[in-house]
């Protein structure tokens, strides 16, 4: 698998914070209600923490009450790779975003919510960063 930004690990390292190191290079989960986009509402685009591609926009977030950030659709369908996880000894399908391969989070379907898409992106804030929309 190869991505148009690709980067040694120690550069990754030196250019994130530990905790977005964490999370966005070994796929760690930041814990439930501690992100600081979980309950934002402010009209933008959530653009990777790690390389700056847009992924999510603020149309697509909905309010899942799970504790973190949650979308029903990205803001494009190319922006993220959708991978199987069995790890942990479940079958999830991990979300990383498509132009520098970091750990999103990830995406659940069929949870009955009143989406358009009945799916769930579920995505750490710390994988985020929101550029709210010019007033
Ligand atoms: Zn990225």
């Amino acid at each position: 698998m190869s991505y148009d930004v690709e980067k040694p690990d120690e550069q990754w390292r030196a250019e994130l914070s530990p905790g977005e190191y964490a999370v966005l290079r070994k796929a760690g989960t930041e814990p439930a209600f501690t992100g600081e986009y979980t309950d934002t509402r402010t009209k933008g685009v959530y653009s990777c923490r790690a390389c700056g591609a847009e992924l999510f926009t603020s149309t697509e977030k909905f309010e899942s009450h799970c504790g973190w950030p949650s979308f029903y659709d990205p803001k494009d369908s190319e922006a993220v790779e959708l991978i199987e996880d069995r790890s942990h000894g479940m079958s999830r399908t991990e979300v990383r975003c498509s132009r520098c391969g970091s750990h999103l989070g990830h995406v659940f379907e069929g949870e009955g919510y009143p989406t358009p898409t009945d799916q769930r992106y579920c995505i750490n804030s710390i994988s985020l960063r929101l550029t709210p929309d010019a007033a």
